[in-house]
């Protein structure tokens, strides 16, 4: 059936669970899961790391500078049932969430060299095909080609309160006011950046699921997905 397998592109605003939803979305069907965002969560904390980024400001020359030394990989973890990020070796899926990462990474992301690095690795993992890929620019970008995009979004103070309980249950001392001025404010850098900024592909699909269940998301996306596999 390998000729069936298709490419799904996820996109939306910060925080609305795309992760969440791509990975159950790629262990039902058999597919590989692509975390886009945490590739560039990672270059940005390499930058942070390796002094690129000061007081919150972005050199961006410096971070185009280390671009060929950074090297990324995802090798896949048993226990969590999905890829963890290495950088250069290094085990960072932990690092990157951080609330100085998040505060940091749309600046990073609007950088033309870092994107390029960046889609043309991503366009080489979904070459066979069989992955779902989330991020801001699938559908439009890496893969416009992909033959079911889903444009993802949510009430922006739901998705604060999420990643919020998130971060504090894993002992991040982060307040709610913080996480959603984090969360307005990478959508707001997002959609207007001059490269690739976020946007629905004219024929991706919209999931508002501010009042949906886990599950009751997994039931719409079927649907979706079988349709599309059946030429309907
Ligand atoms: O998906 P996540 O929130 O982890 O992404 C972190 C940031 O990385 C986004 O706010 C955005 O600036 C950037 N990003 C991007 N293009 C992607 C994926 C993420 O610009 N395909």
């Amino acid at each position: 059936m390998d000729s069936k397998k298709i490419i799904i592109a996820i996109d939306g605003h910060s925080s609305c669970g795309k992760s969440t939803f791509a990975k159950s979305i790629a262990a039902r069907l058999g597919y590989i899961f692509i975390d886009t965002g945490a590739m560039y969560r990672a270059v940005t904390l390499y930058a942070l790391e390796h002094g690129a980024i000061n007081s919150g400001i972005v050199d961006e020359e410096r971070v185009v500078s280390m671009l060929n030394d950074i090297n990324i990989d995802f090798r896949f973890n048993p226990q969590r049932d999905a890829s963890d990020i290495y950088v250069n070796g290094d085990l960072v899926e932990g690092k990157i969430r951080a609330i100085e990462v998040s505060n940091c990474v749309s600046a990073v992301s609007s950088i033309g060299d870092v994107r390029s690095k960046l889609v043309a690795m991503q366009q080489q993992m979904g070459k066979k095909r069989g992955v779902v890929m989330d991020g801001r620019d699938i559908g439009t970008v890496v893969f416009p080609e992909a033959e079911l995009k889903i444009y993802m979004t949510a009430d922006a103070m739901v998705r604060a309160e999420r990643r919020y309980k998130e971060l504090t249950a894993k002992g991040d001392k982060v307040t709610l006011e913080e996480i959603y001025e984090n969360v307005v404010s990478r959508d707001k850098a997002d959609m207007t950046r001059a490269i690739s900024p976020l946007r629905k592909a004219d024929d991706a699909i919209v999931l508002d699921n501010s009042s949906m269940t886990v599950d009751e998301q997994m039931v719409w996306f079927m649907e979706r997905f079988n349709e599309v596999i059946s030429g309907k």
